[in-house]
């Protein structure tokens, strides 16, 4: 069977939709370009979300003190080393608030990355009060030349648990600066956690029904990572109670029903999300992305599920 998305896969994969638009597979080169983020600087808060920690997510080859280009280009050398056949890259501002700067600096930071022969595009991770109409509009302008995605960190669409993890923000501002987004023609990513504490099974499907009615163009889930040392990991060993515990299998039952909910024109980036061995408090699952992807459609297939299986279209 030939799915809406026009493959016979179950979902609608990053990796077929990259190879869709652009003819062949497209690496992502993470950047770390010495951003902070105000829910740690002090503008809005100093300890930021109680989950976060940065270092777990950045390469070996990402560092501030390094230019933008230099990043870059050791990127390619990495991921050639992985993947020989990838021509064309996205600079992928990742760490911390990517648009939390000056237009004059986000122009300069943008521009460098752009220059590097084989960059296409730039992902940008950002927090949804951290746009403005100047900064959107400025991502429209780079939009009509190059790829452009600005990446949300949604994390959670209930206010009870925005408010529990000191996220800073609620779920509207949340909203509104993806609909300001798409409205410029820009493509929206979404960043969702699974398994923050408070939130259960039936949250979690009210989740992917509520992003299904945004217009997001991609999604990417992370099942809850508890880093040692965050303010988090001490509110689970305070309160275990409060917090899912997911065993691969049950985590990928869980996903499978959120992808039945899910609006099938949205792309899945990710399903799940690895963290570097030895940070986390809870003991991984032990297998590496690729492994879980499969194991996921094997799920699918054998339950005849696929994405928006159960999605319905609000008027
Ligand atoms: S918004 Fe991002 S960088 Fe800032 S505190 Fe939260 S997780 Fe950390």
């Amino acid at each position: 069977m030939i799915y809406p998305w026009g493959t016979e896969r179950r979902l609608n994969a990053y990796s077929d939709y990259f190879r869709r638009h652009f003819g062949q597979r497209v690496q992502k080169i993470t950047i770390d370009a010495g951003f902070t983020c105000p829910n740690r600087d002090g503008s809005l808060g100093r300890g930021g979300c109680t989950f976060c920690n940065n270092r777990a997510f950045n390469p070996s080859y990402n560092h501030p003190e390094k230019s933008v280009r230099d990043q870059i280009l050791q990127g390619m050398e990495f991921h050639k080393k992985r993947y020989r056949k990838a021509t064309q890259y996205l600079a992928y501002f990742q760490a911390y608030s990517n648009t939390y700067a000056d237009l004059d600096k986000l122009h300069a930071l943008y521009e460098e990355a752009l220059m590097v022969p084989g960059i296409i595009g730039i992902v940008v991770g950002t927090r949804p009060d951290c746009v403005d109409p100047l900064k959107l509009d400025f991502f429209q302008d780079l939009s009509k030349r190059c790829y452009v995605v600005i990446e949300y960190g949604i994390e959670s669409v209930f206010d009870r648990t925005l408010l529990r993890v000191n996220r800073g923000h609620n779920v509207d501002s949340t909203y509104q600066a993806i609909k300001e987004t798409a409205k410029r023609g820009i493509h929206v990513g979404g960043h969702l956690i699974v398994g923050l504490p408070g939130e259960r099974r039936e949250d979690f499907l009210e989740t992917a029904r509520t992003v299904s009615q945004w217009p997001l163009s991609s999604i990417k889930f992370h099942q809850l990572q508890l880093i040692k040392g965050t303010v988090m990991a001490r509110d689970y060993q305070e309160n275990p109670g409060d917090f899912m515990e997911f065993t691969m299998d049950s985590y990928l039952l869980l996903m499978m029903e959120m992808l039945e909910q899910l609006n099938p024109a949205m792309v899945v980036e990710r399903i799940a999300g690895e963290v570097s061995p030895g940070l986390g408090l809870r003991e991984g699952w032990g297998v590496r992305y690729d492994a879980v992807l499969r194991a996921f459609e094997e799920l699918l297939e054998k339950h005849d599920s696929w994405q928006g299986k159960n999605f319905i279209a609000t008027p």
